[in-house]
């Protein structure tokens, strides 16, 4: 399995989404999504567990 599906909360509108992580990018990664509630920027911290199928995203609001 190449991806996880994966949840966060949008720090602008805080309605959760839901985004694919691509995990062969490695088990750390940066992304920038925009909010498919708002279309606002999140500025997503990834934190794969590849043993787990585990994902943890962290969303912050783009300056
Ligand atoms: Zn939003």
């Amino acid at each position: 399995m190449t991806e996880l599906s994966a949840t966060f909360v949008c720090a602008h509108c805080l309605q959760e989404n839901e985004i694919l992580i691509d995990v062969t990018e490695g088990s750390k990664q940066t992304l920038t999504e925009d909010c498919t509630i708002c279309c606002c920027p999140n500025v997503l911290h990834i934190f794969v567990d590849e043993e787990r199928g585990d994902v943890n995203v962290d969303a912050q609001a783009e300056e």
